[in-house]
């Protein structure tokens, strides 16, 4: 089989991406706290029995899974949940080395990435809706995943195994780790997650995952109720980031610049929703660590069900007489345009006055480590 390659456009993709001649051009201060002398994944030092109890604990959960907040607590050999996917396969849609990450993920080579479909949320601006939620794509077992793995690193030569969008396939994504492990991989794993992980999953995940990659998304209940259609995302996201960062730790990076280990928080800028953006910026700083590395990412555009128009009916009264008038309405208005200049400004300046320092900023073409 040869490598898709069609890449889907979610995570970094701005016009500002930086180019290959650049990244020789990349300043390479590490600070020395996070700078490793040489790095070996952590799947690499699991025994034998924590890999066997890891794989147990993985079928235990396709049995009953409440592997996420939705808790569906369905056999997925029997059934599928909310996320549409059963037990025995991983529905992907793209594997190849990806160029759209931050410099110090994709590096060189590129990002070994695995764009997996479904999802475990139903974000109404979804940059990648045609993955996400639909189930289009390839359905590969454990041991399939795992040799795409090493083909992406043997002939992509990537720096790193990225799993996009896996938070529902979190058992199939252990054992493909494990797996590939006793075939040979030996570069880092990356989790890239919408933060909606239970603690159940991550705990399976620890010793398994290099670096974490969460998206803390929305801060008020209101608001990730009506555009991500979850009830209790903001505390789930809270609970899941302390975990990924109690397990990893702050991103460090090896001698060339290439991030091996630590988490790397994600927060997309949303139009007329810097308040919430100023919040989780104060919340990082003050519950995890005023040395997470964070990206405050600029590339909102509506996609998915806003902007799209819809013809609504209601009762109207004129006097005595009541009668339905019919209207056009334009899906979810508000968040129906770019983001300005001056939201991203205050949420810089959130995190700064908050004590944050490390962040990322691809476009000035270095590696901000
Ligand atoms: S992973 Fe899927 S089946 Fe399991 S609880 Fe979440 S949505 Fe339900």
């Amino acid at each position: 089989m040869a490598l898709f390659t069609k890449l889907p456009t979610r995570t970094l993709t701005s016009s500002k991406q930086l180019l290959p001649s650049a990244i020789s051009k990349r300043f390479l201060g590490i600070p020395s706290a996070f700078l490793l002398d040489d790095y070996l994944p952590r799947y690499q030092l699991l025994t034998s029995v924590e890999s066997a109890k890891k794989r147990s604990l993985a079928y235990a959960h396709l049995r009953e899974c409440n592997l996420c907040p939705r808790k569906c607590e369905i056999n997925r050999y029997e059934t599928t949940g909310m996320c549409l996917i059963g037990a025995k396969t991983a529905k992907v849609n793209v594997i190849a080395p990806h160029r759209g990450e931050e410099p110090c993920i994709q590096g060189h080579h590129g990002s070994g990435s695995v764009f997996f479909s479904g999802c475990n949320l139903r974000c109404v601006f979804c940059q990648n809706h045609d993955i996400a939620h639909q189930r289009n794509g390839f359905d590969l077992t454990p041991e399939e995943l795992a040799e795409w793995y090493l083909k992406l690193q043997q002939i992509g030569n990537v720096h790193n195994i990225n799993l996009v969008t896996p938070e529902h396939v979190v058992p199939q994504v252990a054992l493909s780790i494990l797996n590939a492990r006793d075939m040979g991989l030996r570069i880092p794993i990356i989790y890239n997650t919408s933060s909606f992980d239970s603690l159940d999953s991550l705990r399976l995940l620890d010793g398994l995952i290099d670096i974490y990659l969460p998206d803390f998304k929305v801060w008020k209940d209101s608001t990730s109720k009506r555009l991500l259609k979850a009830d209790n995302y903001t505390s789930t996201a809270m609970e899941s980031i302390k975990e990924m960062h109690r397990q990893v730790g702050d991103l460090s990076f090896t001698s060339d610049g290439i991030a091996k280990k630590g988490v790397l928080l994600r927060h997309l800028v949303m139009p007329g929703k810097e308040d919430e953006g100023r919040e989780i910026m104060r919340w990082l700083a003050e519950n995890v660590s005023r040395d997470l590395y964070v990206h405050i990412m600029e590339q909102y555009h509506p996609d998915a069900h806003v902007g799209k128009k819809r013809r609504v009916t209601r009762r109207v009264r004129l006097g005595e007489e009541e009668s339905d008038s019919s209207q056009e309405e334009v899906r979810y208005a508000e968040i129906n345009r770019a983001v300005r200049d001056e939201e991203l400004g205050s949420v810089r300046d959130a995190a700064v006055e908050a004590g944050l320092w490390r962040f990322c900023e691809p476009h000035e073409g270095q590696f901000h480590l």
